[in-house]
């Protein structure tokens, strides 16, 4: 099989406009600035492989530069001392911006990470919008307590009075992969900017188009130069030197496993508040009682939406067996349906992975399970003239030793086990190093209930996945991470608790 990919342009003015300048300079306090070393990096169309930019190829020199323009702003400026309601202004005028830009942010986002541009279009740019906005909210509820003690000591006539007070953590170093950038990026810089904290934001290197253009946005709603700084360039020398900075105070980190795990190093030599929202291999729970065409369709849109790279992807299957080939087969039918094709082409429905070497990684995936006894019930091919492309692949005859089982392979490829229980369903599924997130899918709301609370994720689906909201906390345990993004918690990530304790 092949598959042809006409070039596709840009089509919205603004996106148009912001291509034609080639070069993309990064943030720098109140400059958009090279690398000091003069390098810069390219970025490539997934699809095509056509170059569509340049941005610099910063090093350590550059991210110091950028803690430094944090710090400055972070201790002479005026952003943590801002009224809480002025902040929120900000914020929200932000997320209007990025609303009244978002089919300039769709299109670039999908030239440069390759996704359907409905999914920046409806979801993804919104959801970034709503970050902005729920943290605008969040701003104005920053509370301490009054305690009351039951310490002894109290001279005469005076009294012991004591609160808590909620602070901003300082300068936040905020790391974001190449999967769905813009939102995850909105998921830090909100809830960071609403507590007060200057950030230094290092996108990934495949995707920093939106990044870069979100800074602009940000400035033009009113955020004082230096309180959001914006380093581009490579993970193992950008990423790594903010994570050893001593001058950055908090590490907010989403991306691997193994690289979170580098970053938590790092982070040890001035003990950096972390955290982590890393890999996942998230299950998909199938009873025999559920509505099983909903559950086909939600399966399907677990693995297959966003071509797979999405952290909480549904990718790993566990049906009971009374109705295991109804649903495999349902799922494989939606696969052969589904639309290869560019991005920016409004009828596909998968486009290619981030990068050419991605798609090289999980079609070895694929390749690897198929040599050890796997068999694909539909897809497995690698496509485009930029090899970028990989079918939407659904294996059976797996074995929970396999590495297509085990591990995260970030593309769209379900591994499906039927199970003859929901005892044998629970122990397949948290038989893993991950704990992002799981979905159940019954009509029994004991067996839904039951399953929610034994699975061992940081979020449980019922009948339903994939469903997010700026309200809703998200992030993993086991070896997915340390603490939660989204929802009111969130902001207390970039917030020190300090006890104040008064004889008055
Ligand atoms: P990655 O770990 O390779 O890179 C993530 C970011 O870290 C990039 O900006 C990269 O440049 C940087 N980086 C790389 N090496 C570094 C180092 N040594 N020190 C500091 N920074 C470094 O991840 P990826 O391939 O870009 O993204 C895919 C991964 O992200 C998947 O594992 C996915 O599950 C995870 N993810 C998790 C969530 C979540 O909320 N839990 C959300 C989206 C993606």
């Amino acid at each position: 099989m092949t598959l042809d990919i006409p070039g596709r342009q840009a089509s919205h003015q603004a996106a148009i406009e912001f291509l034609a300048r080639g070069d993309h300079p990064m943030l720098l306090g109140a400059d958009w600035v090279p690398a000091r070393s003069g390098k810069w990096m390219e970025t490539t169309e997934p699809a095509t492989g056509a170059v569509l930019g340049r941005f610099p190829d910063a090093d350590a020199c550059d991210a110091d530069r950028a803690v430094q323009a944090a710090r400055t702003a972070f201790e002479q400026g005026n952003w943590p001392a801002m009224t809480p309601s002025q902040r929120a202004r900000i914020l929200w005028r932000a997320a209007e911006l990025i609303e009244q830009h978002l089919d300039e942010l769709a299109e670039l986002e999908t030239l440069d990470q390759g996704k359907p541009v409905w999914v920046g279009r409806y979801a993804e740019i919104p959801g970034a919008a709503e970050q902005f906005r729920f943290f605008a909210g969040q701003a104005q509820r920053i509370e301490g307590n009054t305690v009351p003690t039951s310490i002894n000591y109290q001279p005469a006539g005076k009294q012991v009075f004591a609160y808590t007070l909620k602070q901003p953590v300082g300068v936040v170093a905020a790391i974001v992969p190449w999967n769905s950038p813009l939102v995850l990026t909105a998921m830090k810089l909100a809830p960071a900017l609403a507590a007060g904290c200057c950030v230094v934001l290092k996108p990934a290197e495949d995707t920093s188009l939106t990044a870069l253009r979100l800074g602009e946005l940000l400035l033009q709603a009113g955020l004082p130069a230096g309180v959001l700084n914006i380093v581009t360039g490579r993970g193992d020398v950008v990423g790594a030197a903010l994570a050893a900075h001593p001058g950055v105070d908090k590490i907010s980190f989403t991306g691997s496993t193994p690289v979170g795990r580098a970053v938590l190093a790092a982070a040890g030599g001035n003990l950096k508040r972390v955290t982590l929202e890393l890999g996942g291999k998230s299950p998909v729970i199938v009873m025999p009682d559920a509505d099983l065409d909903a559950a086909i369709a939600g399966a399907a849109n677990a693995i297959f939406f966003n071509t797979g790279q999405v952290c909480v992807a549904g990718s790993r299957l566990y049906v009971h067996r009374e109705v295991f080939d109804r649903v495999v087969n349902g799922i494989a039918d939606i696969a052969r349906g589904l639309k290869l094709g560019h991005g920016l082409d409004a009828t596909t429905q998968i486009g290619p992975l981030v990068s050419r070497r991605q798609a090289g990684r999980v079609h070895r995936y694929v390749q690897d399970a198929i040599a050890a006894g796997a068999r694909a019930l539909v897809g497995g091919g690698r496509l485009g003239p930029n090899d970028s492309f990989i079918e939407p692949t659904v294996l059976v005859d797996v074995r929970p030793d396999m590495a297509c089982v085990k591990e995260e392979i970030f593309g769209p490829v379900l591994v499906a086990t039927p199970v003859d229980s929901l005892e044998e369903a629970l122990a397949l599924a948290n038989d893993s190093d991950y704990g992002l997130a799981a979905s159940v899918w019954t009509r029994d709301l004991s067996t839904a209930q039951r399953t929610a609370a034994r699975l061992k994720s940081g979020t449980v689906w019922i009948n339903c996945h994939l469903m997010f909201d700026a309200s809703l906390p998200i992030g993993g345990v086991k070896q997915s991470g340390w603490g939660r993004e989204s929802g009111q918690a969130a902001i207390d990530n970039y917030l020190e608790l300090k006890t104040v304790c008064a004889v008055v």
